[in-house]
């Protein structure tokens, strides 16, 4: 992004894949979306989104699709009304599938509750009318921070049938973190719990909601779920038991109805390329796109499948893709509270197995760890249910999709890899995967309705073969409406890059192969200048983890006194070669597979072996901090890390491998 001027800023193209997976005739015949649709949505966008919108009930019908006077401030279906707890909560029960699951959820100790729809429809309700009694209107801000529990989903869709706009804040996050972000939206209530258990063991987290509101001078209440039983402080001017205060209520809340623009939620972006940014999504526009993208992305079929959404609900996923999307959808789904390791490394693939889990979504670091602790975990249970996997949050390596498919999708359930943001609110660039010749590692093509260019430094179009930047040219129904109080800082960080044009510029890096498919390349932050080449990190990834000694790689560009930028890679070797491997040997033969794989250009100055890498909540790989040891210098702020000791864990282990 800081290129000097007049220094090309298009990508070197690097990596090919040839490998492509049609869908089988079999699910090509029965699946929810067809190539026709790409047609339709060319043919005329509007038309298009005004059918998708049409999936929802409107109390009062727009009277205009899409309103970009004002741009970059979106309005879509303008004029309409309509109660988005209502519709992923009460038509279901109307229209007769009361008795249906909503939610298997699945607690870490082996506890577990089954939630039909009208169960979801008596428990929203009592939660609103507690929040409703605790003064929460509309146009509040509520704040979430709960692990992964019921009551979660439970507050999020109240909060949406009050009007209210949810805040969620992973449970993972320190006090600190939840201040600014309770402070930035001014939060009324706070919701929490007492504890959480992380790992088999019960960890407290009402103790950081007790640090935090010391100085949150916009809360009047903290409604506080019990879960782990343990001892908690508590502030008599402020704390409530959810039990005391929820479950008198009354069953019976009458929905009311909002504008299509009216506010839903703000949520907080990782935190991977500075401040956090707290992103807003209104209603009928982000419902519209999130019910979309889940059917025929998923090829959701709501009276057979059940869909697992492995994302947290503090990250946007968890939002679009465990609330908004599946239960507009009426989908019947699992929530798992837990790790994947705890009691045993096969958790997932235990729970798949129970419900017979058909449709199953996660992040590409959770697929390479998978692949570390060895296929023969999954292979000991039944996993013939699945039909559909997915991933998001980061490219995923060609390497991780082939496992992928190989020993969790039995050869032949398609992967679909989406791209989208927390500003994008839901599923931009996916396969279809009915339709679709998946090729490992590319997200494809923009759904249909969904428009997007890859540009160079001067938002020109590049061709087939061609790399630069990703850059949404149309406006789309789920797109943010804004920062949160903060309208200069939306107009800068995503459309004065483009304003000439009028793009929206998402900050990644992408590529066209020959056959017009999208490859998403980081961070354009992340892009590596190699003696005047511009690499991606993500394709030196690839290449290093295609090595069969290799489950995860995380490169970086140090500065380099003769190259401008020196690659340099940091691996977690497979489960067993740690042992054999470690030496100079190993080191050595990484870097001639690089160096073949994509060209001498690409081998790294330096590979070092780490038990580790640091990641945040959502799995994403936080580059900056290796670059701080790629340079020697300090390491920089990990408060929003999963694992905070993964840093010096790394460091530690540094001196023997590089
Ligand atoms: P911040 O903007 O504060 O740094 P963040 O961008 O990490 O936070 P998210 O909105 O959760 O927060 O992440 C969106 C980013 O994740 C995308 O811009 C992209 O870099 C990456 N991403 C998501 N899905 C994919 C995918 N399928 N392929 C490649 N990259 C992806
Ligand atoms: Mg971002």
């Amino acid at each position: 992004m800081s290129q000097p001027d007049g220094q090309n800023n298009t990508l070197d193209n690097l990596l090919s894949e040839s490998r492509t997976f049609p869908p089988s005739a079999e699910f090509a015949a029965q699946a929810n979306a067809t190539a026709e649709w790409y047609d339709q949505a060319a043919a005329d966008r509007e038309a298009f989104w005004a059918d998708q919108a049409s999936r929802l009930h409107w109390d009062t019908q727009w009277d205009q699709v899409l309103d970009w006077s004002q741009a970059p401030f979106a309005k879509w279906f303008v004029g309409g009304r309509l109660n988005v707890a209502y519709n992923c909560v009460d038509r279901h029960v109307e229209a007769g599938h009361g008795d249906r699951v909503a939610i298997h959820w699945e607690g870490e100790p082996g506890d577990s509750r089954r939630i039909t729809y009208a169960d979801l429809q008596r428990e929203v309700s009592k939660t609103a009318n507690a929040l409703a009694e605790l003064g929460v209107g509309s146009g509040d801000r509520v704040a979430i921070y709960l692990p992964m529990l019921p009551e979660a989903v439970f507050s999020m869709l109240a909060c949406a049938r009050l009007g209210a706009l949810h805040s969620v804040v992973f449970g993972g996050f320190s006090a600190e973190a939840l201040r600014s972000r309770v402070n930035d939206a001014e939060a009324k209530v706070v919701i929490t719990c007492d504890g959480q258990y992380r790992r088999g063991k019960p960890m407290p987290l009402k103790a950081n909601v007790d640090e935090a509101v010391k100085d949150t001078p916009s809360v009047e209440h903290v409604l506080v779920v019990q879960r782990t039983g343990e001892d908690v402080s508590w502030n008599s001017g402020l704390d409530m038991w959810w039990h005391e205060v929820v479950d008198r209520q009354s069953e019976n809340h009458t929905p009311e109805t909002f504008d299509s623009e009216h506010p839903l939620f703000i949520l907080y972006t990782s935190g991977t390329t500075g401040k956090p940014k707290g992103i807003l999504h209104t209603s009928g526009g982000f419902l519209t796109q999130a019910a979309y993208t889940h059917d025929v992305v998923f090829d959701l079929k709501p009276d057979s499948d059940v869909y697992w959404c492995t994302a947290d609900i503090g990250w946007v996923t968890g939002h679009t893709y465990i609330v908004y999307g599946p239960l507009a959808n009426g989908a019947s789904q699992v929530i798992y509270e837990g790790t994947p390791n705890t009691p045993h490394e096969g958790r997932h693939w235990e729970i798949v197995a129970k419900y017979g889990v058909s449709l199953y979504y996660t992040a590409p670091t959770t697929i390479r760890t998978f692949m570390k602790w060895g296929a023969d975990i999954p292979a000991q249970y039944d996993l013939s249910t699945l039909r559909v996997l997915g991933t998001v949050g980061e490219p995923i390596n060609p390497e991780a999709w082939m496992w992928y498919r190989e020993h969790i999708g039995g050869g032949t359930a398609p992967i679909v890899d989406t791209w989208w943001q927390t500003e994008t609110g839901a599923i931009m660039i996916s396969p279809l995967p009915g339709v679709t010749a998946a090729k490992p590692g590319s997200a494809q093509t923009p759904l249909p309705g969904i428009s997007v260019k890859v540009v160079d430094e001067n938002g020109t179009e590049v061709g087939a073969g061609g790399g630069g930047l990703l850059v949404l040219d149309k406006p789309w129904p789920g797109m943010l409406r804004g920062i949160w109080g903060d309208d200069q800082r939306y107009r800068e960080t995503y459309w004065s890059r483009f304003a000439e044009q009028g793009y929206y510029f998402a900050g990644d890096g992408a590529k066209y192969d020959e056959d017009g498919d999208l490859w998403l390349l980081g961070r354009v932050d992340d892009v590596m200048n190699v003696s005047g080449h511009r690499i991606s990190t993500t394709e030196v990834e690839s290449a290093l983890v295609s090595h069969d000694t290799v489950a995860e790689a995380a490169v970086v560009g140090a500065s380099d006194p003769t190259t401008g930028e020196g690659i340099v890679a940091f691996v977690i070797l497979r489960g067993g070669a740690g042992e054999q491997a470690g030496g100079d040997q190993a080191v050595t033969a990484l870097r001639e597979h690089v160096a073949r794989e994509i060209g001498p250009i690409a081998k790294p100055r330096q590979i070092m072996v780490v038990p580790e890498l640091p990641k945040t909540r959502s799995g994403k790989i936080m580059r900056r901090l290796l670059r701080d040891v790629a340079e020697n210098r300090e390491i920089g702020d990990v408060s929003t890390l999963a694992d905070s000791s993964v840093m010096d864990q790394i460091s530690a282990g540094l001196n023997t491998s590089s």
